[in-house]
């Protein structure tokens, strides 16, 4: 519930940003995302309509991008995770676990969504479109492989990007 209200809030905040994102506040009706599978209703956005009971033929549609796939197009993320010295004996068990941490997590909420995993000069970089997500890839990485420091920083606000460093000791 909490959550719901939060992403309406970012709908809201995203909004005017963009004519395209022009969400009408209150306005009863659904919106599909023109990249994804993403349906909104009942102010949140959900995978498809199988949970909208009820459903009227004559509800307004529009077509829009969901935030996700906004954040994603605009080249942004909220989440970014560094992990540093992954010793090379663990590094596909490593992408695995991201892989199927995110993906249980999209099945949850298609708004929660890993970006990319890429290897830098840093380490590699692991980036998601929810702040919270990457907080808990980042504790889950250092629950399985134990010997991992962990450092959380949070821009200022009104962003709410986070930054996490783990570094394999
Ligand atoms: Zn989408």
């Amino acid at each position: 519930m909490k959550k719901n209200l939060v992403k309406q809030e970012k709908i809201e905040l995203y909004a005017p940003r963009t004519e395209e994102r022009e969400i009408p506040k209150g306005k009863l009706g659904l919106i599909f995302c023109k990249e994804c599978e993403a349906v909104y209703y009942k102010k949140s956005w959900h995978h498809n309509l199988r949970n909208y009971k009820k459903l009227k033929e004559n509800l307004p549609v529009n077509f829009s991008l969901c935030p996700a796939c906004q954040m994603i197009k605009n080249k942004q993320f909220e989440g970014e995770i560094i992990v540093k010295n992954v010793p090379e004996k663990i590094k596909k068990d490593l992408i695995n676990l991201i892989k199927a941490f995110s993906q249980k997590a999209y099945e949850r909420d298609p708004m929660d969504r890993l970006i990319a995993i890429k290897e830098t000069k840093e380490g590699t970089r692991i980036t998601t479109t929810e702040n919270q997500l990457a907080v808990k890839l980042a504790k889950k990485i250092k629950d399985v492989f134990k010997k991992v420091n962990m450092k959380i920083s949070y821009s200022p606000q009104p962003s709410d990007v986070v930054y996490i460093k783990l570094t394999f000791n």
